[in-house]
């Protein structure tokens, strides 16, 4: 094998010894930063559409590494599903988004926070049970704190009641659960069902192509209606263009996220441009 065409073979080993290698090493660190707290977490504010003001922000994980340098969440959640230790960014980021919302309630600011969690974590049997207690430990009310879930998320959760379940304690608790990257999963209404949903939000992937053409404008147009008409509340994320937040706008859409608002921030940076806004 090694002599024909051999350099080919063993430059294409070589990248994927590399990348092996630097998997085993993102999960060392990892456990390490997450062991010594040096994970962040980046805020990303939501605006109601109708009032212009931030009503909610999205807590986004952020790792920078000595030895392995920035690992982006798409590279980085992963690999941390994989290994197990998506758990224990998870309660990281519980504990800071529910430490935020308190510090936020307390300076007079009624911030609520949205948080992404995975299946995953939501296998977790004690999952629902040790949210509700960091709340509790945090002095953080359950209605400031949403949680993001994907389609893929629920389409594997409808077969699974003790996630349902867990689901459900914690929307009776004051939780609230929003359907994330909606419309680039498989079609299926059967969750919409079953789970406690109360916000869509509609993937960045549609917003981007929006001012593309009619048809697209037709089927974010759809997919707002279809929203309001499950009563639910309507979110799109990644508006950059005040092109894109007009017609959205049009659409009767209840609230945006994206560049054009802002990327996601530190909280002092947060707390500032609530005061500005
Ligand atoms: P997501 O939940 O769909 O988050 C939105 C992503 O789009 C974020 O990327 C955000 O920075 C980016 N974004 C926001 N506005 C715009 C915009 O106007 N234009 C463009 N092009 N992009 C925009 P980020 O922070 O890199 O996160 C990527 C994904 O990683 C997230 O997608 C989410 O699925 C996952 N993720 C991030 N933090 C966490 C976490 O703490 N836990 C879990 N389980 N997943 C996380
Ligand atoms: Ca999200
Ligand atoms: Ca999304
Ligand atoms: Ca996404």
């Amino acid at each position: 094998v090694r002599e024909a065409g051999g350099d080919s073979i063993l430059s294409l080993s070589s990248e994927t010894h590399k990348a092996l290698n630097r998997r085993s090493v993102i999960e060392k660190r990892l456990l390490l930063a997450l062991d010594q707290k040096n994970l962040k977490v980046l805020y990303q504010p939501q605006v109601d559409l109708q009032t212009g003001d931030i009503i909610a922000v999205e807590a986004l994980v952020r790792w920078e590494d000595e030895e392995v340098g920035v690992v982006s969440p798409d590279e980085l959640i992963p690999i941390a599903e994989e290994s197990g230790l998506i758990n224990n960014i998870g309660s990281f980021v519980i504990e800071e988004a529910c430490k935020q919302a308190a510090k936020w309630k307390n300076e007079g600011l009624n911030l609520k926070v949205s948080i992404n969690l995975s299946v995953r974590e939501f296998r977790d049997k004690n999952m629902a049970k040790s949210i509700l207690n960091t709340l509790e430990k945090t002095g953080c009310p359950a209605n400031l704190i949403q949680i993001e879930i994907t389609e893929k998320f629920a389409l594997e959760a409808e077969a699974e009641t003790s996630i349902i379940n867990q689901m459900r304690k914690l929307e009776n608790a004051g939780i609230v659960f929003v359907l994330d990257d909606f419309g680039t999963g498989y079609a299926s209404f059967r969750y919409m069902q079953l789970l406690p949903i109360s916000i869509l939000k509609i993937d960045q992937a549609f917003i981007g192509s929006l001012l593309q053409s009619e048809k697209t404008q037709r089927l974010i147009n759809g997919m707002v209606q279809f929203g309001k008409s499950m009563n639910l509340i309507v979110l799109a994320e990644g508006v950059e263009t005040i092109e894109q937040r007009n017609l959205l706008e049009q659409y009767g859409c209840d609230a945006i996220q994206g560049f054009l608002i802002s990327k996601p921030i530190t909280e002092l940076e947060v707390s500032n441009l609530v005061a500005t806004v």
